[in-house]
């Protein structure tokens, strides 16, 4: 069949015809469980009523009004719900369409608060090699992703990254997890000397990381050490909270078990749970007020920013996670697929690690368990597995980075915060017969 859409790969994707709960069927009949939620955006299921109704009622009232006359009770009632959901000192948010958005946002945001306060040198953001912020030039620039990256390298400016906090591949035998988390964020001071810190606005990282290596998290003490680092040379740190974010590991925003306050924290993908396109930037007060202490506008806009359907509908999803308990069951059902994981790969030669927190977990496969050693990109592992899956009716979010040289291939799950047992156990089984078939692929 011909098709006018520009699709990202060769091969035209399966229509997806219909989206309830869980599962994703397509046009051919074939029904599959979506474990991921895609890349960790349905945090609440598939074709909730209460979203659905929402949005018709909002589209039915004020589907658009420009911001630059308007906000919208959506948009407030958004606001207020999200600041009040977190237990971080964040008080304002600035709602775009799209993570990539979101970042973009922070950045400029960061360097709108250092000018009005006066310092003007401060335009350098800071990142890490093992990290994705998006996929607008300007993220992408920032980010550590190298395949998706290289391409377009000539069109970027030269980017900052310091290490990745990243025990599995970077911690030294026989180091404690507390040692290699404070010699992984010195890096960021060493960096900002090099540079000269009166040039350095921001320092930006997904709290765990996702995209990249697959379900990272920090080790304990990481961020409260980058934290004290940001504040002893002025510095904003930005938490990149677009994928674990929203309740995904548990709490609120995944760096509030970290003990580390950050200045801007963004979201996205579990905010609208899939609904609609809507990400955001939030801030504390401290940050916004050096714009109005300075009379000082934020210098940008979106057309679609705020849009009151995109917020009425992530409104709706937050409703869903507050009226039906869901944030409370992302610890013990995380717990529960943590121990399922653990249970069918924990020995497995080809699966070197199992990572994640709360319902945000990852398998890295590995060639050699024993040493670590990865599988070389000619072999595709992370798409095999991936293909090999979507057969046997499992949708999961594959992913294969390199991080300073080392390859890595993960798969994610992310299923959504209704997930039950049984459909845990049967996600597992099928990842289990879906990695051992495409290991089978390349004689494994
Ligand atoms: N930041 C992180 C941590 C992400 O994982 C992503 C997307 O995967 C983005 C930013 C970009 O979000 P979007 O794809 O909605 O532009």
């Amino acid at each position: 069949m011909t098709t006018h859409v520009f699709h990202r790969t060769p091969e035209r994707p399966a229509i997806a015809t219909r989206a309830r709960g869980i599962e994703i069927t397509d046009a051919e009949g074939k029904t599959y469980i979506d474990s991921s939620g895609g890349a960790a955006v349905s945090c609440i299921g598939h074709g909730d009523p209460r979203v659905v109704e929402a949005i018709a009622k909002q589209a039915a009232t004020v589907e658009y009004a420009h911001t630059g006359a308007f906000t919208s009770e959506p948009a407030e009632a958004l606001a207020e719900r999200l600041c009040r959901s977190t237990t971080l000192p964040l008080d304002k948010v600035f709602i775009v369409g799209s993570g990539s958005e979101a970042v973009e946002t922070a950045v400029k945001m960061a360097r709108g608060y250092h000018l009005a306060r006066g310092d003007e040198g401060r335009h350098r953001v800071i990142a890490r090699r093992q990290s994705y912020h998006g996929n607008t030039l300007g993220a992408l620039a920032r980010g550590g992703h190298v395949a998706r990256r290289t391409p377009f390298l000539p069109m970027m400016p030269e980017a900052l990254l310091v290490d990745p906090c990243f025990a599995y591949r970077h911690a030294l035998p026989g180091e404690t997890p507390e040692a290699y988390g404070l010699r992984a964020a010195d890096s960021l001071e060493a960096e900002i000397l090099r540079l000269g810190p009166d040039t350095v606005s921001a320092f930006l990282a997904e709290t765990v990381v996702g995209a990249t290596t697959g379900a990272v998290p920090p080790v304990p003490g990481y961020f409260r050490r980058i934290r004290e680092i940001c504040d002893r040379y002025g510095i904003l740190m930005i938490s990149d909270e677009v994928m674990c974010g929203v309740n995904r590991c548990g709490p609120f925003f995944a760096i509030e078990e970290d003990g580390a306050a950050p200045d801007i924290v963004t979201l996205g993908k579990g905010m609208g749970g899939g609904y609609q396109p809507i990400a955001a930037a939030m801030c504390t007060a401290a940050v916004h007020d050096a714009y109005s202490d300075a009379g000082r506008s934020f210098v940008n806009g979106h057309t679609y920013m705020a849009h009151p359907v995109a917020c009425a509908a992530a409104l709706a999803v937050q409703d869903v996670i507050r009226d039906d308990g869901l944030a409370a069951r992302v610890a013990p059902m995380g717990e529960k697929l943590r121990q399922r994981l653990e249970s069918r790969f924990g020995n497995h030669p080809n699966v070197g690690d199992i990572r994640g927190r709360g319902l945000f977990q990852a398998i890295e496969i590995v060639a050699d368990r024993d040493d670590k050693t990865p599988f070389a990109a000619s072999d595709g592992m992370a798409g095999r597995i991936f293909d090999a899956c979507r057969d046997l009716g499992l949708l999961v979010y594959p992913g294969s980075g390199t991080v300073d040289g080392i390859r890595g291939d993960h798969l994610l799950v992310a299923p959504p915060y209704n997930v039950t047992e049984a459909q845990i156990d049967t996600i597992v089984a099928r990842l289990g017969d879906g990695v051992d078939a495409g290991l089978a692929q390349v004689g494994r």
